[in-house]
């Protein structure tokens, strides 16, 4: 097969550049490891109406995000307002969060200023340590970049463009389901994992396991962890500062732990989470009852998440079981009816959940998405520097690459159309 371009993962960077080429008239295939389309995005129906993001779920940045458009008519729900870091229940008593939100607004304010400053510190290292909420914010963070603290540039943490209060909008059906019916018409090559990239000549090879194709460009947005293990060869090597732009960039791990009951078992407490932190645990939150539904889910980042993924599904039920019998007495702990449990670090096709990038090692972001030799193009959330760890970002970043690719194939009619207008405009149809 001979195309223009070959795209080589169908997640969400990989959908927006498949529908971009469609609309740029590019002559592309898209060719996907996995036997399904979205990546990290990914959505389980556990029990009648109780849909389960094992990946990514809310729409950040509402009001930049272009994936919002197609709530109406794929006919999703979301909520738009949620106060989500309501309920902390600490040393054995409910407290209002109050305390912690102001430590937590402090120490957001002092790493925006020393991010200002040109300052590329640890993010742990912008907040007093001593504090009794520090952990508290490192949980945060894990959460925000799947990594710990200590192992985050405050510039890329700063980096992020948030639009500000009530932006983050959890989906009912799931940001999986969107993204998969987003991508329901793109055509995609499945179980076809490519092995080798071959740009030593004037036309690349691309080996994968459903067999070989040769292009003139091809488009990368498989995640680092995959780049980073090593998973996909190329000839000859990749350059030394892609290189060292993909080690900066090491994916974290994030999982989520939903929980069915067969009845309602939080009675009068109605907050939308409940986050349990003592002095001998680490935090741990849930949101309790989305959208109305019996069940409670819970999430844990950085080494944290290695540890509990490595000590395997079941473990993880467990944990956080004993965390809401905890807070919420053994009702809670006797009506689990099902449970699922995300794995991202072992998945072979992600190897990780998302990327941050090491302290000290600001710009990454920006080389990660450099060409190598106009042949081999880079996109995927590790490659936005405004819209990192998301699956906007990740989605804005294929429409921005093939714009580029499309700009080095026709160099006589560049194209002026800025990303994010292409992939509202791709999102509007
Ligand atoms: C637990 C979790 C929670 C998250 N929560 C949110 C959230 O609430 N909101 C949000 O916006 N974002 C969230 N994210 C991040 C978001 O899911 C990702 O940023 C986004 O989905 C990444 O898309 P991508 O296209 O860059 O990469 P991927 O989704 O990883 O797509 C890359 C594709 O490449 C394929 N592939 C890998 N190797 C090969 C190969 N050799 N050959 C061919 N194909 C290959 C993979 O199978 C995959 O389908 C979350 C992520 C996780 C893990």
């Amino acid at each position: 097969m001979d195309v223009d371009l070959v795209i080589v993962g169908a997640g969400a960077a990989g959908i927006g550049a498949a529908k971009a080429a469609r609309r740029l008239d590019l002559d592309h295939v898209v060719v996907e490891a996995s036997h399904r389309i979205g990546g990290r995005a990914y959505t389980e129906h556990p029990a009648p109406g109780i849909w389960f993001d094992l990946g990514c779920h809310w729409l950040h940045s509402a009001s930049r995000n272009p994936l919002t458009r197609l709530l109406v008519p794929y006919g999703m729900d979301v909520q738009k307002t949620w106060h989500w870091r309501s309920g902390i229940f600490r040393n054995k008593r409910w407290l209002d969060g109050k305390k912690a939100r102001e430590f937590e607004i402090k120490a957001l304010d002092a790493a925006a200023e020393l991010a200002g400053q040109g300052e590329d510190i640890a993010v742990c290292d912008a907040y007093d340590r001593d504090s009794e909420w520090a952990p508290l914010m490192d949980y945060w963070i894990s959460l925000n970049h799947s990594t710990d603290s200590d192992q985050v540039s405050i510039r890329d943490m700063c980096a992020y463009e948030a639009t500000g209060e009530n932006q983050d909008w959890p989906v009912k059906q799931g940001l999986g389901t969107l993204i998969a019916r987003f991508g329901a018409d793109v055509p995609v090559l499945l179980n076809a994992a490519v092995t080798r990239i071959d740009y030593s000549g004037g036309v690349i090879l691309v080996h994968t396991k459903g067999g070989d194709i040769r292009a003139s460009r091809v488009l990368l947005t498989v995640s680092t962890g995959v780049l980073n293990a090593g998973d996909v060869k190329f000839t000859p090597a990749l350059p030394a500062w892609k290189q060292d732009a993909i080690n900066d960039l090491p994916l974290g791990n994030h999982n989520r732990i939903c929980l069915v009951f067969d009845r309602d078992v939080f009675g009068v407490y109605r907050r939308d989470t409940a986050t349990f932190f003592d002095d001998d645990d680490p935090p741990m939150n849930f949101c309790i009852s989305p959208f109305g539904s019996n069940c409670a889910v819970a999430v844990t980042g950085g080494r944290f998440a290695d540890w509990l993924e490595r000590a395997g599904q079941q473990a993880s039920i467990d944990y956080a079981r004993e965390r809401l019998v905890k807070m919420f007495g053994s009702e809670a702990g006797r009506h689990i009816e099902n449970a699922t449990v995300s794995a991202w670090r072992g998945d072979p096709w992600i190897r990780g959940a998302y990327s941050a990038t090491r302290p000290g090692a600001y710009g990454a972001r920006h080389m990660l998405a450099e060409p190598v030799d106009e042949k081999i193009y880079f996109a995927g959330e590790a490659t936005s520097e405004n819209f990192m760890d998301t699956a906007h970002g990740a989605y804005i970043s294929g429409v921005r690459e093939t714009l580029r690719v499309a700009n080095t194939i026709s160099s006589n009619d560049r194209n002026p159309v800025h990303p994010e207008a292409m992939a509202r405009e791709l999102a509007s149809c």
